[in-house]
């Protein structure tokens, strides 16, 4: 390969790193937007499981309180007898039985009391731990917010990496080419530099007389891993460095 050839194939294949670089973070990006999406409607569910728990203690309360109704309209009834009372036995009667309705009424006075108590402690509480939710929620939404921005930003730019990439082909070898793009597909880093006359990927050794042909502009594949070796001393683009 001549020298120009090579220096094209090898930015080639360091703007394919900055398009998987830029695939990555986007991956992480999306993984922390459905971490903070979970977290939200983890909220909206604790928030729901609360509200159902204060409607059972008040439901608790109606229930009582309605049975507390049916024993003071029932207290009424026997004053109304009370009044038509027609003999001693009869009075005897309606006093026991308004006697027991009384024992009923104080021991449930304190039963209705205890669920009141219960309920207006819990709303106090559910109140609390509502606020807390609100307060996580819009703390989480800011930041739900910021990933989401970030995401749209990150997806423009390897957008217009990806509408790039023809033209980094451009004189590209084209057997380089089509051996490149098959190792690509099988593997994250198809192209990697030879260092102490190994490959950098497997450690597989390099021949003396692979490795003169390297330092020679030519790629070759590892004949461990098949992964395309290249020697990066002989790579001086004008940003300089190595892959
Ligand atoms: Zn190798």
């Amino acid at each position: 390969m001549n020298p120009t050839s090579f220096m094209l194939f090898i930015d080639l294949v360091k703007f394919d790193q900055s398009i998987m670089k830029s695939k990555q973070s986007l991956e992480v990006l999306k993984q922390k937007q459905l971490v903070y999406l979970q977290k939200l409607k983890q909220i909206v569910f604790s928030s729901e499981e609360v509200q159902v728990q204060l409607r059972h203690m008040k439901k608790n309360v109606d229930e009582k309180e309605c049975y507390m109704k049916d024993l003071d309209e029932k207290e009424k009834a026997l004053k109304d007898r009370s009044t038509n009372v027609s003999g001693d036995r009869e009075y005897k009667s309606l006093k026991k039985e308004s006697e027991n309705l009384r024992a009923k009424q104080y021991a449930f006075e304190k039963e209705l009391l205890q669920a009141w108590d219960q309920y207006e402690t819990g709303k106090k509480q559910i109140e609390e731990k509502e606020k807390a939710f609100d307060e996580q929620e819009a703390l989480l939404q800011i930041e739900l917010n910021a990933v989401s921005d970030h995401i749209s930003q990150e997806e423009k730019v390897l957008e217009q990496l990806e509408r790039q990439r023809p033209e980094h082909e451009v004189n590209v070898p084209e057997d380089w080419l089509s051996k490149y793009s098959r190792m690509r597909s099988a593997v994250a880093n198809p192209v990697v530099p030879v260092q102490s006359e190994s490959c950098s990927a497997c450690f597989g050794a390099v021949s003396q007389q692979e490795l003169a042909a390297i330092s020679n502009h030519e790629i070759l594949p590892c004949r461990s891993c098949f992964r395309l070796l290249y020697d990066p001393t002989t790579y001086t683009h004008a940003v300089g460095g190595v892959l």
